[in-house]
């Protein structure tokens, strides 16, 4: 078995942002800028922003955090985000999700312009992506491709199959694999018989937010498993996958933690340097 090593490639292609945004930084006279908005005290949510604010200082994107407490209201979180997308000194703003029940987090996303959208959920965005027009990719699914990519794992003619289908990881990931030839399995929580799908599969992407749901008997011999799964399990990070048993089977295993989690944190900074090239030259 071949690990997925995520830590790897993003930092590998990081550092090539980094040099990249060194020579725009002379060109345009400013740093990428990206502006984060936590809302209240999830702690894996602060650690998700803190992975991100760390790798924005390694690639010399200027962050700013805006932390707000879980009784922000909705007219406070608009005047932000109003007051952001009109900053010209901003390229890319992030609201990190879950926020609380009385917040729309729907509508507060579409709210950002989409020209600012570096995560890519805004609704014309995903829109441009189902329609397989250029776009900002939502950041999980693109560090998935980077990643599959990186270690030139087949696509064309392969069976992929994902479990989940949320807006963010599961739906996405698989019109990405689909665009690239891939024929596509999309698994949830009505699908009858989970095994009997993933024993066919070549590729599959496990983005449940179940522990350990996708076991060794699950699987093909040889098949490629991407685990986006972060669990914590009595204190401890543990993904979709049991990656004891799984290893044994699969010909490639990304890890948990150090896998998709790091490619996402380096989409969103490849999302951030986009963003802001297009600003520069608008
Ligand atoms: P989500 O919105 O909760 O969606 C989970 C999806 O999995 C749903 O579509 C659900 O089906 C399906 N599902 C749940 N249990 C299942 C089961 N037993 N069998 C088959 N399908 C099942 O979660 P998400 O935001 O997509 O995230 C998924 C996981 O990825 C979470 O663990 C999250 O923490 C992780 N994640 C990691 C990263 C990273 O950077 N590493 C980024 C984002 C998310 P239904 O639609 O029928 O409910």
């Amino acid at each position: 078995m071949i690990l997925l090593d995520g830590a790897k490639v993003a930092n590998d292609r990081n550092l090539e942002l980094k040099a990249k945004i060194e020579k725009d930084v002379e060109k345009y006279h400013r740093a990428p800028s990206l502006s984060i908005i936590l809302v209240g005290e999830n702690p894996a949510s602060q650690s998700y922003v803190k992975g991100k604010g760390k790798a924005c200082k390694l690639v010399g994107i200027t962050h700013t955090l805006y932390h707000l407490e879980d009784t922000v209201s909705e007219a406070e979180l608009e005047a932000l985000i109003d007051k952001l997308n009109h900053d010209d000194d901003v390229d890319g703003i992030l609201l990190q999700l879950p926020i609380p029940k009385h917040l729309d987090d729907i509508k507060l996303i579409d709210m950002i312009l989409k020209e600012k959208d570096a995560d890519g959920f805004h609704v014309v965005n995903q829109g441009n992506l189902y329609q397989k027009r250029p776009t900002i990719y939502p950041a999980t699914p693109k560090g998935i491709m980077t990643l599959l990519k990186t270690y030139e794992i087949p696509i064309q003619g392969a069976h992929a199959v994902v479990i989940g289908r949320s807006n963010i990881v599961g739906f996405p990931v698989a019109r990405l694999l689909m665009d690239q030839g891939a024929t596509i399995t999309v698994c949830h929580t009505k699908t009858k018989d989970l095994a009997f799908h993933t024993k066919q599969a070549d590729i599959i992407i496990a983005s449940a937010g179940r522990p350990e749901l996708l076991t060794k008997d699950m699987i093909k011999p040889g098949a490629v498993v991407v685990d986006v799964g972060v669990n914590r399990v009595d204190g401890k990070l543990v993904g979709d996958v049991n990656f004891a048993g799984v290893s044994e089977v699969a010909s490639y295993l990304s890890p948990v933690p150090r896998g998709v989690g790091p490619m996402t944190i380096n989409a969103l900074m490849e999302n951030t340097y986009e963003l802001y090239l297009k600003h520069v030259s608008r």
